[in-house]
């Protein structure tokens, strides 16, 4: 057994000038990484407010016991002016956008089974994508409620938690098994549910027994008696995915041929390939207006099934190199046992079909979202050659794919996520007031989505400066590329964390796991 990575033209990376997140020496850690200060200033930052409207700036942002306090030019004088003992980020040059809600999510200890993960992988990798929000939809309820605490307090360095448990059928599936299950999660702190895969009577029974309990509910709806049309009637707060919504806009049923086994994957998800292009665009239009109408949320996770459209790209991607971590690497392999490893024998056919269907998908998405639905974003990472960040970082490029602008798309990640959860009060916002969780980026996020992934983004230099590449280029002038951006910070609770450290020690975890790995199966055939 060897531990072959692939990569692709990731060498030639290494001959580029380079700066910011991708200096070959990796910066030291600043003092403030991971230390709470009781005042927190960021200077000259431009301001993305997450609600859409331009940004602003340059101007300061302070932070005062975890929320922000003052947005404007700091005074001389004055009870904003600064103080010796604040902690001061200068933002020059940069930019600051709230944290990311990262609506959909799962915590893993481990994805191969007898290769464990360290937990602080993935808290990591989110944080280092500017995720300071995480949905979990489904997961081990004991560990995440204990995490959550922690994050909370900040014993350990996580994004905030909400845990949103897997609905359990009980033991026959009866509405009653189900409903006194939901009593009992509630009971034992669920701060919403997971559903998936029900019949009519089960989803009367949890959606009742949510509403009663106040429990918001989230749905992987699957291919199953109930679609997108029972859940908005019976009042679901988002739905995920793509499932269920062109399935309520079927004449009739999806053309399934007669070989079909949905607990095939290979069959289960070539095709679900095939199913935008079978729903009746009226119909299609009439279930987004019941969405609307009925104040459903969108998390489309476009990121997580990218691959069926291009596997080539999904098994390339240029940070598996550094950060995929073996556990992952092993688990996406090709094979039945591990849910969302389709990958046998994938055809030309099953891609193009794909293709078509994310054309369809983002249109509907689209077409909901002018029509005032809610859409958020979420990742689903762990599964399908995504990677825990990089994932969240790809979704938003796929909503700018969609047709959002990316001030749009910023607020899907941001402040339709706080909403999504409840917190619009507090959250998803830079605003006076609201809880500071802010990420503070090396660029313009408007201008290239890209510069928010954990291993930056390849960009312009004009003359040894970053620079736009549709600057008018002098006869003299020297234009190369290199790889900058990236998020320098990410603030949760006020408390900040420098990327280049989290990132520096995922790459430890990676190096020291794949060494033990080559040890461990030395001398096996
Ligand atoms: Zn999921």
């Amino acid at each position: 057994m060897n531990v072959t990575i692939r990569i692709s033209g990731a060498v030639a990376l290494a001959a580029l000038l380079t700066f910011g997140l991708a200096a070959q020496q990796a910066p030291a850690t600043p003092a403030l990484h991971a230390k709470a200060s009781r005042r927190l200033i960021i200077k000259n930052a431009m301001v993305i407010y997450g609600n859409a409207k331009p940004p602003y700036g340059p101007i300061d942002v302070v932070v005062q016991d975890g929320l922000i306090s003052y947005i404007g030019s700091t005074p001389d004088t004055s009870s904003n002016a600064v103080r010796p003992s604040d902690a001061v980020i200068d933002a020059a040059g940069k930019y600051v956008m709230p944290g990311i809600v990262n609506a959909h999510m799962h915590w893993h200890e481990e994805r191969q089974p007898g290769i464990p993960q360290p937990i602080q992988y993935e808290r990591n990798l989110y944080l280092a994508a500017g995720v300071t929000t995480t949905r979990e939809v489904g997961g081990d309820f004991d560990k995440s409620k204990r995490w959550q605490a922690e994050s909370q307090a900040h014993t350990i360095i996580s994004p905030r938690i909400f845990v949103y448990p897997f609905v359990s059928k009980g033991r026959t599936g009866s509405p009653a098994e189900i409903r006194a299950w939901i009593r009992d999660i509630k009971q034992r702190g669920a701060d919403g549910l997971k559903i998936i895969g029900m019949d009519r009577d089960q989803l009367e029974a949890i959606m009742d027994e949510a509403h009663k309990l106040g429990l918001r509910t989230a749905t992987h709806i699957a291919v199953e008696e109930t679609t997108a049309s029972d859940y908005a009637e019976l009042g679901v707060n988002s739905i995920e995915h793509f499932y269920g919504v062109a399935d309520a806009a079927l004449t009739g049923i999806q053309n399934f041929p007669p070989d079909t086994s949905y607990s095939n994957e290979v069959h289960r998800f070539g095709r679900a390939g095939e199913l935008y292009a079978q729903a009746d665009p009226a119909r299609l239009s009439k279930i987004i207006d019941l969405m609307v109408e009925k104040h459903v949320a969108w998390d489309p996770t476009f990121s997580i099934y990218e691959a069926s459209r291009d596997l080539v790209r999904a098994q390339n991607q240029p940070w598996f190199r550094d950060y995929l971590h073996p556990s992952m690497e092993e688990y996406f392999k090709g094979s039945l046992d591990n849910h969302g490893s389709y990958f046998l024998g994938w055809t030309s056919t099953q891609e193009a079909r794909w293709k078509q269907q994310y054309r369809i998908w983002m249109d509907a998405v689209r077409e909901f979202a002018r029509k005032g639905g809610l859409v958020t974003t979420g990742d689903d990472a762990g599964y399908i050659y995504s990677m825990y960040g990089f994932g969240i970082s790809r979704e938003l490029e796929l909503h700018e794919e969609a047709g959002f602008h990316p001030l749009e798309v910023i607020e899907h990640a941001t402040w339709n996520g706080a909403k999504l959860l409840g917190m619009e009060d507090r959250l998803g916002k830079v605003r006076e007031g609201f809880i500071a969780d802010l990420v503070i980026v090396n660029g313009n996020p408007i201008e290239n989505l890209k510069l928010l992934n954990p291993n930056g983004a390849d960009v312009m230099l004009l003359n040894g400066r970053p620079a736009s590449n549709y600057s008018p280029l002098g006869p003299h002038d020297r234009a190369q590329p290199a790889r900058g951006g990236g998020i320098e910070w990410t603030i949760k609770d006020g408390i900040p964390y420098h990327v280049p450290t989290l990132m520096r020690e995922v790459k430890d975890m990676v190096a020291r796991a794949r060494a033990q790995r080559v040890n461990t199966t030395a001398g096996q055939p």
